[in-house]
Formats: structure tokens, sequence, C-alpha cells
């Protein structure tokens, strides 16, 4: 609006001075002339008639510049702000999960607290048990807050020459453990193959990946982690013959605390969901990408694709 109105209060002073010299020289002229509604008029009422003109344009001009500039600017705005309200209420619906995740264990050692301190009656092995319940607690905080801290922040990624195969069988050694305790087999077919990576959060990648088809699979089922390439990149997957996922979990499975009722409900597994939300943010940062397809009943196969060396 400041330019508008002293761009119209420069063009008013320079028309003027326009319309004054186009006129001729003032005083002691017998000249007549005609006006726009061709009147005669003298030189003072054209000048005053085309000034008064002038202005009452320039004052439309300047209300429509007022009106459009502020219909405008509101609208783009709205438009701005939209993406900005939705990382509040992102964020605020992200503390709020993270709070009620951290409430549950909290409470549950606050009650053993209070009960073991009420017994009269407890003994050492009493006593034992409560603090052996309280570090299962503790430890079940610990890594919720570590993987909260891995969303909250900006993890470091140094991306290097890595090799599939190694990450294949690092991630496999450490899900060793948790597939013999349901008898789940897994094949390694993963082929030596490198990629622009960072190796430890590939790792951690693939074992979420690993970790989540071992709990949602029966038992005694076989689970393989498979690769392939093609000309820019290598794809690794991880197959499972597990409950699946319902189409309408599958476009949110990747949102933080996001859990299928299946898992919650039927199969009682543990998690926070926040295992997909990191893995996808980690593959993210390494300029990968990673997609699920599944058939309810039957299993799920996840891939990752990351540009190839
Ligand atoms: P969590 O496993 O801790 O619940 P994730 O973020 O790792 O969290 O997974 C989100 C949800 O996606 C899970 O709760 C589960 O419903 C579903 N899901 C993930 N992986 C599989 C899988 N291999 N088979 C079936 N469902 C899965």
């Amino acid at each position: 609006m400041t330019i508008s109105v002293l761009f119209s209060m420069l063009l008013y002073r320079v028309a003027s001075d326009e319309f004054d010299r186009a006129l001729g020289p003032r005083g002691g002229d017998t000249r007549i002339f005609i006006n726009s509604d061709n009147v005669i008029a003298t030189r003072e009422q054209i000048i005053r008639d085309s000034n008064q003109r002038l202005t009452g344009n320039l004052v439309l001009f300047n209300m429509l510049v007022l009106v459009a500039g502020g219909g405008a600017s509101y609208m783009l705005a709205r438009r701005t702000l939209v993406p900005v309200e939705h990382a509040l209420e992102a964020q605020s619906r992200f503390s709020s999960d993270a709070a009620h995740e951290l409430r549950t264990p909290l409470s549950v050692m606050r009650s053993e607290i209070e009960v073991g301190l009420r017994d009269k009656a407890a003994t050492k092995k009493s006593h034992r048990e409560l603090l052996e319940s309280n570090l299962d607690e503790v430890q079940r905080m610990q890594t919720l807050t570590e993987r909260l801290l891995l969303l909250a922040n900006n993890h470091s990624i140094e991306l290097a020459t890595v090799d599939v195969e190694t990450v294949a069988v690092e991630a496999l050694n450490r899900s060793i453990p948790l597939a013999s305790s349901k008898y789940i087999a897994i094949e390694n077919n993963v082929a030596s193959n490198h990629v622009l990576a960072d190796q430890e959060s590939l790792t951690d990648v693939l074992i979420i990946l690993i970790d989540n088809a071992i709990k949602y699979s029966p038992e005694k089922s076989t689970i393989v982690v498979d690769s392939s390439e093609s000309d820019r990149a290598v794809e690794l997957q991880v197959k499972d013959q597990g409950i699946g996922i319902r189409q309408v979990d599958r476009d949110h499975i990747f949102d933080r605390f996001y859990r299928a009722d299946a898992s919650r409900s039927k199969l009682n597994v543990e998690g926070y969901g926040l295992g997909l939300s990191i893995a996808r943010r980690l593959i993210e940062l390494q300029h990968g990408t990673i997609r699920v397809r599944s058939v309810v009943g039957k299993g799920s196969t996840f891939t990752i694709k990351l540009p190839k060396i």
C-alpha cells in the first residue's frame, strides 16, 4: 500500500505539471479552451477538472489495490500457514503419545513399589522379584526413550560404500535370539553388492524389519532376507509368512505410534509403533525408499531400495 500511495503521489505531481505545461504559459492570455464535456472553460478550470479526475482515479486505484492486496495476502498467508499448522499438530500429538507411552510403565513401577513398601511381611525374595519387575519396566522405558530420541533428533548420517551382505549378516546375528524363541528359521540370500549408505543405520533398519517379521509371524515359520540389483539401485527384501497387513493399516504403519489393531489385541505383541517410522526416516536420510506389499493371512514383504555405487 505504501508503495502504491507513494507512486500515486508521484504520478499526480508529474501529471499535473504536464497539464500545466501542455496548456501553455499561464496568465495574461485570451485563449479559450474546450474541455472534455465540450464546454468552454478557462485554463485554470481545465487544470482543476483534470486534477480532480486524476485524484478520483488514483483514489479508486488505491482502494482496489488495498482490497485485492488484502484478499490475496489473506489467502497466501492461510496457504503458507497450513504446513506450519500440520507440523504443530504433529508435534503436539507426538509429545502426548510419547508421554502416554511413558506413563504406563511409570504407573506400573509406582504401584509395585507402593505395594512392596506397605507389605510388612516382605521377604528378601519378594523384594528381589519387585526389583526384577521394575528392571523390566526400566528397560522398556529405555528402549522407548532411545527410539524417541532417534525420531526427535536430526540423526547424523555419514554415507559411505557399504556391502549389503555384511549388513544382512550383522542384522541376522542380532535377530537370532528372538527368532529362536519362536523356532523361526531365517533364510539369508543377500548377495554382495555395494550401496551408498550408513552401515549402522542400515543394519538398524534391517533389524527392525526382521524383528517385526518375527513378531508378526507364527512359530516355526520361515523368513527370507533377499537382495536384487538393477542399473541404479540395490533392493533388500524381508519376506515373512505372518499375519499380513490390511490395506487400511498399510497406509499408516509408517506413522509414529501407529499399531494395527491385530497386533494390539489378538497377538498381544509388545511394541510402541515406532519401529517402522524410524526405519523410514533412516532410509530417507540415506536417499532410499521403503515400501511394503502384503496379503492378509499369508505374509508381508518389506523392500528397501538404495542407490547403487
Ligand atoms: P511395533 O512393531 O512396535 O508395533 P512398528 O512401527 O514396527 O511398531 O510397526 C507398526 C505396525 O505395523 C505394527 O504394530 C504392526 O501392526 C504392523 N506390522 C509391521 N511389520 C509387520 C509385519 N511384518 N507383519 C504384519 N504386520 C506388521
